[in-house]
């Protein structure tokens, strides 16, 4: 960006954070458990230092919330309250093991649409130590799909599922933050990690999305990496990435190994982005081994204050703050987390940690580079999602069976035995793999049987998919079929094509 229209662009963030400061924004605190209520008092200590226009309106959610009944963890008058003032700067939840209580975290993300979890990672070598000092990556995670829709079953005695769902929405709507944010913040490069080689549906709608939104962003570089070599990468070469777009369990677990690359899990903030409300948390828990104790690190929830604090246009108090804390580290006045005798000067709680920030708020760094967040744009804007209209066709039907025994051509055989005029069995798998017409002895079966039927008209044109059309009445007549011959039916799942093009898997040596 030329020298001229970066200055233009710095003095319309300034203004627009004059006329911000003209009005006080109130945001929804919550103080959470374990160490959360002493790294949210040092929090809100330096940022009523610092001079931020907020007011904070208190909920109560997590532990207190669980044990009084309240399964989900958050009551009705948190949610209003949060749906009130549209932002909320959370502590760390505890949730109660073995209880059967569900996330409070996860019901949040999910119920707010709270799509964009972003989790800025930076090593502050000399004085933070690290094997890595070049590290800064920011790792944008998808935050309310994938594996963690939460959706599982016992369908039979041997197996449990697990399902994974990936939206067209979902997707289109993480990429394109995770481009616009480089834009905004001038990062270089969006690396996307996925598992398509395995998952070619799911994952390679990901992968799909992300190289049709890409085009878009033709200045910043781009490429996609497998996850596991990618994390691997990650671990060993952390230098090597600047922006990483990825889905939710994938994203939830390198965000813990980068965070940990850099020093400590204490130090690392979190914005969790929706269309309306955002709410910000350290990535740590509530580490209950520490509370009380006064020895917790409260930088992890400053520096989701700092996002929040931009979020709102307070960019410049966020800046501030920023680079009081960055000076701070520098000078080697360190939490119990990342003190060290070579890297330190002063070992100190968290209470005294907060009062060396706020004595440095109007500094910055001397070595480390200073924040320049004012400089970047707060607030990014993504598109409605807009659904396309396809042509759905009906190709047939994955039947599940729970058939507690191991004779893949017994099942067969008796499944192709049954009456059925319209459609016939083109094949079984177990845990995937093809057992029926033509399996190996060797592979080993469980009780829970994947028979898919198809038509039984050849289809002479070759059209892919090479299978005729089939109708509901047809299904359901073969479902009666099936269920009449003995069978348990546990599930079923119909086969389409969408726009010609085959909407399901193949089984694995069909
Ligand atoms: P944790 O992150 O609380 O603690 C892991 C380790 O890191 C502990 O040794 C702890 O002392 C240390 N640690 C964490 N934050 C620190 C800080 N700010 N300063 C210094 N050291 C710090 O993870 P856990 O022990 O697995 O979980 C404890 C509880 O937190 C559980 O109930 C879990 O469900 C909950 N949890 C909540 C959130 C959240 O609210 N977003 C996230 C993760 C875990």
């Amino acid at each position: 960006m030329d020298c001229q229209k970066k200055k233009a662009m710095i003095v319309a963030k300034k203004k627009s954070t004059e006329d911000n400061l003209q009005k006080t924004t109130t945001v929804a605190v919550a103080h959470g458990d374990g160490i959360g209520p002493e790294i949210m008092d040092a929090t809100l200590r330096i940022m009523k230092a610092a001079g931020a226009n907020v007011e904070f309106e208190p909920i109560s959610v997590g532990e207190a919330q669980y044990l009084s009944g309240e399964s989900s963890g958050i009551g009705k008058h948190a949610w209003e309250t949060i749906g009130k003032h549209k932002v909320l700067l959370k502590g760390p939840i505890t949730t109660p093991q073995g209880k059967g209580y569900k996330s409070l975290n996860v019901t949040m993300r999910k119920t707010l649409g709270l799509y964009a979890n972003v989790r800025p990672v930076q090593a502050l070598h000399p004085y933070v130590k690290t094997h890595f000092p070049n590290m800064d990556v920011v790792i944008i995670r998808e935050n309310e799909e994938d594996l963690y829709a939460g959706i599982e079953h016992q369908q039979t005695a041997d197996v449990v599922q697990c399902l994974k769902l990936i939206t067209r929405p979902g997707c289109e709507k993480i990429v394109r933050y995770a481009f616009e944010y480089a834009k905004a913040y001038g990062r270089k490069k969006v690396t996307c990690m996925v598992k398509d080689n395995i998952m070619k549906l799911t994952d390679g709608l990901f992968h799909r999305v992300f190289e049709e939104i890409g085009a878009e962003y033709p200045d910043i570089k781009q490429d996609t990496q497998i996850i596991d070599i990618a994390s691997a990468r990650l671990a060993t070469r952390p230098k090597d990435y600047d922006v990483i777009v990825t889905s939710n369990l994938y994203g939830d677990i390198i965000s813990d190994i980068a965070a940990e690359l850099a020093g400590s899990v204490g130090m690392a903030g979190s914005a969790n982005i929706g269309t309306n409300v955002a709410m910000f948390e350290a990535i740590h828990g509530s580490a209950p081994d520490i509370s009380g104790k006064n020895l917790a690190n409260p930088s992890g929830l400053l520096n989701a204050g700092v996002m929040m604090l931009v979020h709102i246009g307070e960019a410049e108090v966020a800046d501030k703050i920023k680079n009081a804390w960055l000076r701070t580290i520098e000078d080697g006045i360190h939490t119990p987390d990342i003190y060290s005798e070579e890297h330190s000067s002063e070992r100190v709680g968290t209470k005294e940690f907060a009062n060396a920030i706020i004595e440095r708020l109007g500094e910055r760094p001397i070595s480390i580079p200073s924040s320049f967040l004012s400089e970047g744009s707060g607030t990014i804007t993504i598109p409605t999602f807009k659904r396309k209209k396809v042509n759905k066709t009906l190709l047939g039907v994955d039947v599940f069976i729970d058939w507690p025994h191991d004779n893949a051509n017994e099942i067969g055989s008796m499944l192709d035995a049954v009456e059925k005029p319209e459609m016939k069995l083109k094949m079984i798998t177990n845990r995937g793999v093809k057992v029926y017409p033509n399996g190996h002895d060797e592979t080993f079966c469980t009780d829970h049987w994947r028979c898919r039927f198809v038509s039984n008209k050849t289809i002479t044109s070759s059209e892919n998919p090479k299978y005729a059309q089939v109708n509901m009445p047809q299904l359901l007549q073969l479902l009666d079929a099936i269920h009449a011959a003995g069978f348990d039916i546990i599930k079923t799942e119909n086969l389409y094509a969408f726009d010609g093009i085959r909407g399901f898997s193949l089984g694995q040596g069909e």
